[in-house]
């Protein structure tokens, strides 16, 4: 049998791969092409934000799957340490000793070809089979080719493909993804992969949308980084939501129907609604398909007009709230939205949606179900959680905390009572996680607990730095430390006019 192994970083395939893989099969009458991602590539390293070897395998396979007489192989990302190409070469040889095999390399592999490790060792089992990159290299291959049928005595058929100049950094650059097989895009898209830099977002939304909305699209982002900060929200989701949630809003109606139409968009609003609400869902389909944008991504973006339906995300909530008080805004009563913005998210959620119902009802029109749906939800919870704590004394809230951070692994838990020194609060806790994600989990568990089990939302939480995170449920703050912010901190000398409350009943033994 005629076999060539094909072997790269393939991070990820694209058209130029595929292309140079059927040259090769036609003009070498191969019976197998098989397509070998690396492991780790002895020549370089990958860059951050790249696939997983297996999503680059299970790319492979894919493209792999589009060529006839094409496959994918497992056997470099199976091996230990770096993929040393005469590893391989010895490896092929021993599985098909009587084939004859090639190893594919393109026109930048072949120039560099004499300094890869051991080349006299690949080039015993295998011949080589040289695909030119772009057009002009022809003349650089042949000489190249020349040299080392000379000096290492290769033997190098040159493939007369039809070259194509891409390469995967240029794909994972593109949004788009225009130069990758439709089928391979569809698997990046569905895995979140090479997610556009923010930068590429923002000059891509810039050409599309007016100035003044592109201030306003930069507000929205500025702000909405802020909150996930604040929050503990994801700060790529904000961000890129924010950056593209107003992406087709230049659109006018008729466009807006035809993209919905197109795009199979399912929606219930009313005919005069539609114009303004649109583009909330026709935006969220551009970020999936042009952008390929995550999930999260998309649902921010779907859901910042109506602020729903369902329970929404953090990041979805920030949308809805940064778009409406942005420092660009300006109309009676955003002032008290900005500063909700910044210390409360449910609260500022609440408002927003009040101020968008009451806006829509001033103009003459009924506020879109949804809306009225998601503020009743909020409204109710908001008197919930007060009931919940007017049931719940100081003390008892304070002693689930310390149970919930106990069973998390808090270490070194210490409460002060400190009613008598301030009147902001009741009782400091404070405990010490092992790292900054230690800390952030306690943070999340202590917010997760109190709100399924006593319905009791945070007043307001932050990360006042990656070392330490603070919720606050008024009468009882909760402070996360990392060790070492614990004692530049010193919060327990600092109070240490307060009383040390004696916890030992409420944590487990060690
Ligand atoms: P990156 O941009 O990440 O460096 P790349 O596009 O060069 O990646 P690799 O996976 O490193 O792709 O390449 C694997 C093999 O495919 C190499 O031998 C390379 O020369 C060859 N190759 C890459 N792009 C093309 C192309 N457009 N045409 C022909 N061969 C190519």
């Amino acid at each position: 049998m005629r076999i060539a192994v094909f072997g790269g970083t393939f991070n990820p395939p694209h058209l130029g791969h595929m292309a140079a893989a059927e040259a090769c099969i036609r003009a070498l009458s191969l019976d197998r092409l098989i397509l070998m991602p690396t492991r780790l590539p002895p020549h370089k390293e990958l860059p951050a934000g790249s696939a997983a070897p297996e999503q680059r395998l299970e790319m492979c396979r894919i493209a792999a799957s589009q060529i006839p007489r094409c496959e994918a192989s497992d056997l470099e990302l199976r091996r230990e340490g770096p993929s040393y190409t005469a590893d391989t070469a010895e490896a092929l040889a021993a599985m098909f000793p009587d084939d004859q095999l090639w190893m594919v390399i393109g026109t930048d592999m072949l120039l560099t070809f004499d300094r890869w490790r051991e080349p006299e060792r690949i080039l015993r089992h295998c011949r080589l089979a040289v695909v030119a990159r772009d057009e002009n290299d022809r003349a650089r291959i042949g000489e190249k080719a020349a040299f080392l049928r000379e000096t290492l005595g290769a033997r190098i058929d040159v493939v007369e493909n039809a070259a194509l100049p891409v390469s995967s950094t240029q794909v994972r650059e593109d949004p788009a993804l225009t130069m990758v097989h439709p089928a391979v895009a569809e698997y990046i898209r569905a895995n979140g992969l090479y997610p556009p830099t923010l930068e590429t977002l923002r000059e891509a939304v810039r050409s599309r949308v007016s100035e003044k909305r592109f201030r306003h699209t930069l507000g929205c982002e500025k702000l909405a980084a802020e909150m996930a900060d604040r929050y503990g929200a994801d700060e790529y989701t904000v961000r890129a939501a924010a950056i593209l949630h107003d992406c087709t809003k230049a659109l006018d109606e008729k466009e807006q129907l035809t993209l919905a139409k197109k795009w199979n968009i399912i929606f219930d609003y009313s005919p005069e609604d539609a114009g303004a609400l649109l583009h909330a869902d026709t935006g969220a389909e551009t970020a999936r398909r042009e952008f390929h944008m995550p999930k999260a991504v998309c649902d921010a973006i779907r859901t910042h007009t109506v602020g729903g339906p369902g329970e929404l995300t953090a990041e979805q909530k920030i949308l809805y709230v940064a778009d409406l008080c942005e420092e660009t805004r300006s109309y009676d009563g955003v002032e008290e939205l900005r500063a909700a913005a910044r210390t409360d998210l449910e609260e500022a959620f609440t408002l927003a949606l009040r101020r968008t119902a009451e806006f829509v009802r001033r103009q003459g029109r009924t506020p879109y179900y949804v809306t009225e749906e998601q503020l009743k939800k909020q409204t109710e919870r908001a008197e919930k959680e007060e009931e919940a704590m007017a049931e719940l004394t100081p003390r008892e809230l304070m002693e689930e905390i310390v149970r919930i951070a106990d069973g998390k692994k808090a270490k070194d838990i210490v409460v002060m009572k400190v009613d008598d020194q301030t009147t902001l609060t009741d009782y400091f806790v404070i405990m010490t996680g092992t790292s900054t994600t230690h800390i952030r989990a306690l943070g999340d568990e202590i917010e997760e607990q109190l709100k399924k089990r006593l319905e009791i939302l945070p007043h307001h939480r932050e990360g006042v730095t990656s070392s330490w995170v603070l919720v606050d449920y008024t009468s009882v703050v909760v402070n996360i430390f990392q060790q070492e912010a614990r004692e530049l901190y010193a919060l327990e000398r600092l109070w240490s006019d307060g009383k040390r409350i004696d916890i030992t009943n409420l944590t487990k033994e060690d």
